[in-house]
């Protein structure tokens, strides 16, 4: 049986890790089956980076280098994957906080498309930055009741990944009414994914190809957060892409 055993204070990086490894722990008490699986995932992804730190600061310490070009180039590496470790220890916190209130959704009425006026807002300086362009197309939509901090999550997520997987063109958001639901479609004009990959991007921790998402510092755990968000409020998601051409991201809400 799981036991708290160190008390967490604060809400600094370490406490936050705290904190996370102790809510997982709970939440491994209600899936023992996928424990193994779930812990190896978690070491793997934080040994990666740590052999990094390791090396590189071991090289630093024995003066191993032969120039100031080389010895920056080095602190670089060093900065960027103590930054993985700090997003992985974020989207961790995020599902371990996930998981507790899997089904204590904060729901209240809610005006979606105000939502997602906010999230362009403020990733538009991100998305400019990149050279992308973002448009939307909102219909009305009446009032639905639903969690907003977590749908904001949702919606965040996603058009991130949208910027994060498209190197040139533009990402589209449409809201619109269809019979009893709400539609909402995140669209790009990004790299798409293999069709073969496609039912594997919502599992925790899944990334297509691990160059091709260790440079955008992804942690495969973003989709996994937005398919349990969507599914917390008996919605659906669904992703149609194709490779090089781009994605558009589906959800389906109930009014
Ligand atoms: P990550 O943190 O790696 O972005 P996600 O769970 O958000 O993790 O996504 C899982 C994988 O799905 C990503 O590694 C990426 O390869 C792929 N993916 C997600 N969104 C898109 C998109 N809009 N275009 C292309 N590929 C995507």
């Amino acid at each position: 049986k799981y036991q708290q055993r160190i008390p967490v204070i604060g809400d600094d990086e370490v406490a936050k890790l705290g904190k996370s490894i102790q809510s997982l722990g709970e939440q491994l008490q209600y899936y023992e089956d996928s424990r193994n699986e779930f812990l190896a995932a978690v070491s793997h992804e934080l040994r990666t980076p740590l052999t990094y730190i390791k090396g590189y600061s071991d090289i630093l310490n024995k003066g191993m280098y032969k120039s100031s070009e080389e010895q920056s180039q080095y602190l670089q590496i060093i900065n960027q994957e103590a930054k993985r470790i700090s997003i992985l220890v974020d989207d961790l916190f995020e599902m371990s906080k996930l998981q507790v209130h899997e089904f204590a959704l904060e729901r209240e009425w809610t005006n979606i498309n105000q939502i997602i006026e906010k999230v362009i807002t403020n990733l538009k300086p991100e998305i400019a930055k990149k050279g992308l362009m973002i448009t939307s197309n909102l219909r009305d939509i009446p009032l639905i009741k639903i969690d907003p901090k977590r749908i904001e999550q949702v919606l965040y997520n996603l058009i991130e990944n949208a910027m994060k997987y498209t190197h040139q063109g533009e990402i589209t958001i449409n809201s619109y009414m269809k019979n009893e639901f709400v539609k909402i479609k995140i669209t790009d004009t990004g790299i798409g994914i293999p069709k073969d990959e496609l039912s594997k991007i919502f599992e925790r921790f899944y990334r297509i190809e691990q160059s091709r998402a260790r440079k955008t510092g992804g942690t495969g755990l973003g989709l996994y957060v937005v398919k349990q968000i969507v599914q917390a409020h008996e919605g659906e998601i669904k992703v149609d892409s194709v490779e090089n051409k781009g994605s558009t991201f589906t959800i389906k809400l109930k009014i």
